[in-house]
């Protein structure tokens, strides 16, 4: 299905954290449908509808990060206490979520229309970003003293802490190398997901003995109606018996 004609068929969505009007982006799905993701990269964030997420294949998500990473961020206000949910208008509720020990937010409808979550908490999720141990703060600490919070922006001292003193959130990083590493495990995963199973022995054995048939006495076989695979397989047979 051409891009164009999904996003076409669909309402645009208002961005629940800035009013802007979300972006719809398709991602391939094989062998489902293409998937539709409204994303804002105003204040850099996707919307997805109920379920959507536990939709998201390998290659989707490496599709989304790729989306991601070419988003231009405007300077991002903080979002108001209540956002409204794009489907229904309902104050959408901020939820903690955990994966793998990995500790996430965004804001879901209570009704069960979708989640809202800002790119950062996505790739939070996704284990695109992480925190620091002591060791990395240390270091870290020697070159710079503040670093701003992904999650809300503001300034966070690299003290002993390093914790947001506005939101709570860690100090986090995005690290190339373990993006990398990130992109090619998914890589491998949509690979493995999509790949043709290889033949077993036996259905190898069987296309090996109509190709040999056929390389010796193909005329035999051949008909106005096509190659007679039972016949060339009982002449076949009777070499063995
Ligand atoms: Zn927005
Ligand atoms: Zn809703
Ligand atoms: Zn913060």
């Amino acid at each position: 299905m051409p891009a164009d004609d999904a996003v076409g068929a669909r309402a645009v969505l208002t961005c629940p954290g800035c009013s802007a009007a979300m972006r719809g982006v398709t991602l391939a799905r094989e062998p489902m449908t293409p998937l539709l993701v409204d994303v804002c990269d105003d204040c850099q964030a996707l919307w997805l509808d109920a379920n959507e997420s536990q939709q998201l294949t390998p290659g989707a998500v490496i599709a989304l990060f790729r989306a991601i990473a070419a988003s231009e961020p405007k300077e991002r206000a903080a979002y108001r206490a209540l956002l409204p949910c794009p489907r229904c208008t309902t104050a959408l509720s901020l939820t903690q979520d955990i994966q793998h020990s990995t500790r996430f937010t965004y804001y879901r409808c209570r009704y069960g229309h979708g989640r809202f979550t800002p790119y950062v908490q996505f790739l939070r999720e996704k284990n695109f970003i992480r925190t620091l141990d002591a060791q990395e703060l240390a270091r870290l600490r020697a070159v710079v003293s503040t670093v701003r919070c992904v999650s809300c922006g503001g300034p966070v001292p690299l003290d002993r802490n390093a914790v947001c003193p506005y939101c709570g959130a860690p100090v986090m990083l995005l690290d190339p190398e373990a993006v990398k590493k990130a992109l090619d495990h998914l890589e491998a995963a949509e690979d493995r997901r999509t790949a043709t199973p290889p033949m077993s022995g036996d259905a190898v054995i069987a296309i090996a003995t109509v190709e040999r048939e056929l390389e010796k006495n193909r005329r035999e076989y051949e008909s106005e109606h096509g190659i007679d695979l039972v016949a060339l397989g009982m002449r076949a047979l009777r070499s063995l018996l």
